[in-house]
């Protein structure tokens, strides 16, 4: 019997997903009915949603730690894209090494008129000033009632937004929110929050213009009967920039800037399912500088290493920009030719050949390039499209260096 089976009885949106992998391994039929059409990355990443983390297993040491954790989705509700409030937590099933369940949260209603009034309110006086004189993250009090009108700023809040007090009390938070209006719909759905759950994270305009990545926490407070959302802001611009410069750094080759083993293994994988999936068939170019031990024996390794810059330059110069060209290792470079039929890559790996014996400028020695080419076989692997193009390099080599030969 089906383990999720149970599942399918629930009205609410329920899915079972392996993080290491984002496999969807059930959709109760409340989740496939609000995800027509939508993959689950189109859902978590898609134009009304807000993921904290790009990658479910992000989130595996908060989620086993039993924090709260929130995501929106966009998913299609009567043909309308539609925010949808998400919890993440940890199942714990012996027929799944490693899944988090995935439960929608529109059963959550907003805190009924006669609950707000009995819980206890702070003291607005004593909130206010505690508001005001907080200096450290900026914090926005909000009406989400009233399309999210702004009703009290920080000090730190001004500072940030580079909005005055009498200015922030004219604005709605989708006024600061890089998606406009549409961001409404969403933040009626942070509004049903109980508060407690990690932050969430969008893209905020300043007064300037510029744009800023934040988190935002946005947590309910009771006033005067009325339940508005305090969100404390985090600017993590910085903190986004520097992670994508280091995931770059470690896809690039530091000499020469191309890309390295580690990205095109990665790209190859790549290539094979959208041949699965389009059709699309691609070749591959393994390239060796020939006698390059004579270059750094006679000229010195600094000179060397220029002369491998001057190749990588030639190399990308001479590509499509979908080529992908790759420091394969030492003096060996692979180019992965996305839709590329053999003979054209053969075409191309000439070119290159030619262009490479005959390019170099004084001062720099004069060198040539041995090539294998290959196109991947239908159901072939990595591993096996590498071999092939590898011995027809070696085969190159042996044919007297300065030549392509096709596997
Ligand atoms: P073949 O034509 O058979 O490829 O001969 P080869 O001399 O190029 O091949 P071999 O594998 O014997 O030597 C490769 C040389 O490339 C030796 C190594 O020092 C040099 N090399 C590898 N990486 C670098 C580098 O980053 N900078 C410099 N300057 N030399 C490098
Ligand atoms: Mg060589
Ligand atoms: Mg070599």
């Amino acid at each position: 019997m089906n383990p999720f089976a149970l599942l399918d009885k629930l009205k609410t949106p329920v899915w079972i997903i392996r993080p290491s992998t984002e496999e969807v391994l059930h959709a109760n039929p409340a989740a496939r009915a609000v995800a027509t059409g939508l993959s689950l990355a189109d859902m978590r990443h898609g134009s009304l949603s807000a993921c904290p983390h790009p990658a479910l297993s992000d989130y595996t040491p908060a989620i086993l730690a039993r924090e709260q954790v929130v995501e929106i989705w966009t998913i299609r509700q009567q043909e309308q894209l539609q925010p949808l409030c998400c919890h993440l937590c940890w199942l714990d099933m012996a027929e799944t090494a490693d899944a988090i369940l995935v439960e929608a949260s529109s059963s959550i209603g907003t805190l009924p008129a006669s609950a707000a009034a009995t819980t206890d309110p702070l003291p607005e006086d004593g909130f206010h000033r505690m508001l005001m004189q907080t200096n450290s993250a900026p914090m926005l009090l909000i009406d989400p009632a009233d399309e999210g009108r702004i009703v009290n700023v920080n000090e730190a809040a001004m500072r940030f937004y580079g909005y005055s007090r009498a200015e922030f009390a004219a604005k709605h938070t989708w006024e600061i929110n890089a998606q406009g209006r549409a961001i409404l719909p969403v933040m009626q759905q942070i509004a049903q929050l109980p508060g407690g759950h990690k932050p969430l994270s969008f893209v905020h305009r300043l007064a300037d213009g510029s744009l800023r990545d934040v988190q935002t926490y946005a947590g309910p407070v009771v006033m005067h009967g009325k339940r508005l959302m305090l969100c404390v802001i985090h600017d993590i611009t910085e903190q986004q920039r520097l992670k994508s410069e280091l995931e770059q750094a470690a896809l690039r080759d530091p000499l020469t800037g191309l890309w390295n083993r580690r990205y095109l293994l990665q790209q190859l994988e790549r290539a094979i399912q959208e041949k699965q999936r389009c059709g699309h068939s691609f070749s591959l170019i393994l390239l060796d500088a020939d006698n390059f031990k004579r270059i750094n024996d006679q000229f010195g390794h600094f000179t060397g290493d220029e002369v491998l810059v001057w190749l990588a330059r030639t190399l990308q110069s001479r590509v499509r920009a979908a080529d992908s060209v790759c420091r394969w290792g030492g003096e060996e470079f692979v180019i992965l030719l996305p839709q590329t039929t053999q003979s054209n890559a053969l075409h191309l790996a000439e070119c290159l050949r030619d262009t490479v014996a005959n390019g170099q400028t004084a001062p720099l020695p004069a060198i040539t390039i041995s090539m294998g080419v290959a196109q991947h076989q239908d159901e072939e692997s990595v591993e096996s499209l590498i071999m092939r193009v590898d011995n027809a390099l070696y085969q190159a080599k042996s044919s007297g260096r300065n030549c392509v030969i096709a596997a």
